[in-house]
């Protein structure tokens, strides 16, 4: 693990159920479920398999009375399974109608989510943004702030966009996009403090969709506050897309010391499972330095030295191996989440890079002796043959982990 390579920005710390949010706190990573919240088991199924993980806060949508009422439930079901993830709620239109009505559901989630653009409209909008602050001091639950561009303030935009038109120096449409969102979170935020919420009980957020927008909204956002950020280019899409957008948008600002948790908000295959987006946001923190969660499998790219294909075959086995364990070995062997392990094709750099990581295996390419050599910490342990490589080498690496990690 290399050290930590980027100074945070300085700010406040965030209590949110058992994790801490900003100061001095790692980074998190969090997620949000897909399900009918409604739908108690399926809920509960996908939040201990965001958990299970590595995700360190899960978000609900709360968006009727059914799923109010089914919060409190989620959260014993997920106490009787020793799954202590923190819930956030995430509340537009009619939260402050849902949480008077149902304090149970208010009672077992850890933090709220409230959109400023969302929150009302005319006169209602300040009575209803105030009923659900009042509502967050009184279970002492904190808030995100959490601005989308998709639904931002639309009387806040018109307003600075007619002193926009007359002013000496006007900005571009896109600038002032991105002021009209920054001035939402930080005056939602000055507005929260003045009716009771305490400034250690706010995290902000300001989401769009295009990586360069991103990048200037919340440079200019952490310039302008101490509140902790929730870093995350929203409808980031699918696949390949939505990762590299992502990756390359948080990257960027996390290496700033931008963002105190993060959230990668993948569009999944039709029946994926929604951990995929958790995986993404702890290779982002893992490849950056900043976290470890698994250990590293470092795979060449092969070439033509290696026209079979065992050695993706093996890369891609002892990758789904250490995926499988890590529930198990995060609980056992303290450590290993900074263990790396090489999988080489062939002798020009195989057995160099295999004996630079913790335990490596380097294959036979093309017109090579058919035997891979093992290293375990830069020495040569034994040459593996034959059929089952793949299996032999996912036995020498757990008893490997089992030696080096256990207690
Ligand atoms: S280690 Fe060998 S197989 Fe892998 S990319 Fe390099 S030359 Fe090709």
């Amino acid at each position: 693990m290399t050290s930590l390579l980027v100074s945070r920005r300085a700010c406040v710390s965030v209590q949110v159920g058992s994790v801490h949010i900003g100061g001095q706190a790692p980074v998190a990573v969090q997620s949000m479920t897909n399900t009918d919240t409604a739908d108690i088991a399926g809920t509960v199924q996908q939040v201990v398999e965001l958990a299970q993980a590595g995700s360190e806060l899960v978000r609900l949508t709360v968006n009727n009375e059914e799923s109010a009422a089914a919060i409190p439930h989620i959260r014993e079901r997920l106490d009787a399974l020793n799954i202590a993830v923190p819930l956030v709620g995430d509340f537009h239109f009619n939260g402050h109608k849902l949480l008077t009505q149902s304090p149970a559901c208010a009672e077992a989630l850890a933090k709220l989510r409230i959109n400023p653009g969302n929150v009302g409209k005319g006169a209602k909008r300040d009575t209803q943004f105030a009923q659900m602050i009042e509502l967050a001091c009184t279970y002492q639950k904190p808030v995100r702030i959490g601005v989308n561009w998709g639904s931002l303030d639309q009387e806040l935009l018109s307003q600075m966009m007619d002193d926009n038109a007359s002013a000496a120096q006007p900005l571009s449409t896109e600038a002032l996009m991105q002021e009209a969102m920054i001035q939402s979170a930080l005056s939602s935020a000055t507005r929260a403090e003045a009716l009771g919420l305490r400034h250690d009980q706010i995290i902000l957020s300001c989401k769009v969709s295009g990586v360069q927008p991103l990048i200037a909204v919340y440079r200019e956002l952490a310039r302008r506050c101490d509140y902790p950020l929730h870093l995350g280019l929203t409808e980031a899409g699918m696949g390949i897309k939505g990762t590299v957008a992502s990756a390359a948008a948080l990257a960027i600002l996390l290496q700033e010391g931008i963002g105190d948790t993060i959230r990668v908000s993948l569009t999944p295959e039709p029946g994926a499972s929604r951990t995929q987006e958790v995986m993404v946001a702890q290779e982002i923190l893992q490849s950056l330095g900043l976290r470890s969660f698994a250990p590293s499998v470092i795979a060449c790219p092969g070439c033509g030295r290696t026209s079979s294909d065992i050695f993706q075959h093996l890369a891609r086995d002892i990758q789904d191996y250490i995926r499988q364990r890590m529930p198990e070995w995060r609980a056992r062997y303290p450590g290993v989440e900074n263990m790396s392990v090489a999988v080489m094709g062939c002798v020009v750099n195989g057995p160099g890079e295999s004996k630079h990581a913790d335990i490596g295996i380097s294959l036979p390419g093309n017109g090579e002796s058919p035997a891979a050599p093992v290293y375990e910490d830069g020495e040569r342990k034994t040459t593996l043959k034959g059929e089952q490589i793949s299996q032999e080498f996912q036995a020498l690496v757990e008893d490997y982990v089992s030696r080096r990690y256990g207690q």
